[in-house]
């Protein structure tokens, strides 16, 4: 038996699918990102370049930190420490599919 999940009045008023994507999606590359990060900490990695997704849906700041390198733990020009950095601003996380490379 299955049960139906309700929401609790005056919480949602809808059900909407795109905004559970949404949501999955940004849970996902706020951990995959910042997995990412500790790795390359625990490999010595000092800097690291941001990598778009390389096609129309990259959002326009992001487009011009395509390529763009810091070192680690310093924010890029957005505010985030790396894609998808769980304390950047919310404007530049959600939906992002960016990811970081180690510069070697
Ligand atoms: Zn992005």
């Amino acid at each position: 038996m299955t049960a139906a999940v309700t929401p609790k009045s005056g919480c949602w008023t809808t059900t909407e699918p795109s905004r559970a994507l949404t949501i999955a999606r940004t849970e996902t590359g706020q951990a995959a990102g910042a997995a990412r990060d500790a790795a390359m900490g625990q490999m010595q990695v000092v800097k690291h370049r941001w990598v778009t997704a390389g096609d129309e849906h990259v959002r326009q700041s992001h487009q011009m930190l395509s390529g763009v390198v810091v070192e680690r733990g310093q924010a890029f020009t957005n505010g985030c420490r790396f894609p998808c950095d769980f304390g950047g601003p919310a404007g530049e996380i959600i939906n992002c599919r960016c990811v970081a490379a180690p510069v070697v």
